[in-house]
């Protein structure tokens, strides 16, 4: 029997429901990770007990009823979150998401049948040992990828698994069993029923996990790329993407090469993702156009358009081929002495601008552009007097700033 050397925060757990005369078992990810020698990152478990009998037996503990409706509460246990489920059994799905119901049962192997893929569908409690009903520990020590049960019929019930068979095989560098690949190709229309927030944290999860490639070449054997992408591809070219680094925006603009920032935009949109990973795509799609900087000017115009993302586009410079030492120098230079000033960290403001030398209103942002630039080619001249004195130049050669 495997003994695994769990945190007392979990046997406690399970020695609370044992005291109870009932049964909890590390499930899911958490066993996989232990089985394969990874510290998983968090505790599932599931239980013969019922939610009502779990919130009794648990009663001296701080209990958040997460998902009490489908079985689910979170012990805290010495501080720690574990996830407690009651072994469930899915009913009928209808729309390749959601079962029609779920009902509760005290019979592990129910609970186990339901699960996705046979690594994941294993149970271990101290006392039982393993509970190992489809060959998961075998397919683990293989690296297999296999569904539990018939593959096409989980897939159409939820074809979110597709995702997740594509995930998984990037995390776990794992291959795919050919029937559960066939399966899930033959669902794959059901993923047009899958939420677009489950496809963006599924996609990104899988774009940085350390085989990407492996990941993306399954996406494209089981087709599709269209559910995943929508209509911003044709094809996509894997190829070195393990390379990169491991950024779900930087890779995501090295398969989707052609996109214009305005449409990275609105796929980030469509995707419902955070503003921050939309600015960042557009960023590298856009930088990895870019001509390189030369010299410590360019490289300063360079680093203030990029800001935190230059590394990540000359990253994608070099996939594409280009020597970007020179490049990865300067602007590393240049945004180490704080030189790649940015309008707002300019010596003089809009304001002052309008109040001392009556620049227009209208035509200020252009001015303080033109300071900036020059600020970029010679940065000892961020100062208020010098900068003011160069803005006044300006105003007296090309009067319309003022009138
Ligand atoms: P990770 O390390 O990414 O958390 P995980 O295997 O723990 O991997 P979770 O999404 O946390 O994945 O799910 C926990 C477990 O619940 C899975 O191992 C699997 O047994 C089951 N599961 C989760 N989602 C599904 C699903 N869509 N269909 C079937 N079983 C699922
Ligand atoms: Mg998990």
């Amino acid at each position: 029997m495997t003994a695994f050397d769990l945190p007392s925060y979990v046997t406690v757990v399970m020695d609370t429901l044992a005291a109870a005369g009932h049964r909890g078992y590390l499930v899911g990810g958490s066993l996989r990770d232990l089985l394969r020698g990874v510290t998983p990152h968090d505790f599932d478990m599931t239980t013969d007990a019922l939610p009502e009998e779990m919130l009794e037996i648990f009663k001296d503990f701080r209990v958040i009823p997460t998902g009490l409706k489908h079985g689910t509460v979170t012990v805290m246990s010495d501080g720690n979150p574990i996830e407690l489920t009651t072994h469930r059994v899915d009913g009928d799905y209808r729309d390749a998401r959601h079962p029609e119901s779920v009902s509760f049962t005290r019979k592990l192997e129910g609970d186990l049948s339901r699960r996705d893929f046979t690594v994941n569908a294993m149970a271990w409690n101290p006392e039982t040992g393993l509970v190992d009903l489809f060959g998961g520990q075998a397919d683990l020590q293989a690296g297999i990828l296999r569904a539990v049960g018939d593959a096409q019929t989980r897939f159409r019930e939820d074809a979110l698994r597709i995702l997740r068979l594509c995930r998984f095989s990037a995390k776990l560098k794992f291959d795919i069993e050919p029937d559960t690949l066939a399966g899930a190709a033959r669902a794959v229309e059901g993923l047009s029923l899958i939420s677009v927030e489950r496809i963006f944290s599924e996609i990104t999860r899988l774009l940085e996990a350390p085989d990407a490639e492996r990941g993306l070449s399954a996406l494209c054997a089981v087709k599709c790329e269209k559910y995943v992408f929508f209509d911003t591809v044709s094809g996509v070219n894997a190829k070195k993407l393990n390379e990169l680094p491991s950024d779900a925006a930087l890779r995501m603009a090295y398969l989707l090469p052609h996109l214009s920032r305005e449409q990275a935009l609105q796929l980030a949109r469509r995707y419902h993702a955070p503003n921050s990973f939309g600015e960042a795509l557009g960023a590298f799609v856009e930088g990895a156009r870019e001509r390189l900087p030369e010299d410590a000017y360019e490289a300063r115009k360079f680093t203030t358009r990029y800001w935190h993302h230059w590394r990540g586009v000359l990253a994608l410079q070099a996939a594409g081929g280009k020597n970007i030492a020179v490049a990865e120098q300067l602007c590393a230079k240049v945004s180490r002495d704080g030189s790649a000033v940015e309008v707002r960290r300019l010596a003089v403001n809009g304001k002052e601008l309008q109040e001392k030398l009556g620049v227009l209103p209208r035509r200020t942002s252009e001015l303080l552009l033109r300071l900036q630039d020059l600020v970029w080619r010679d940065p000892e001249l961020n100062k208020r007097a010098p900068l003011l004195e160069a803005a006044a130049r300006i105003c007296e050669k090309e009067r319309d700033f003022c009138e």
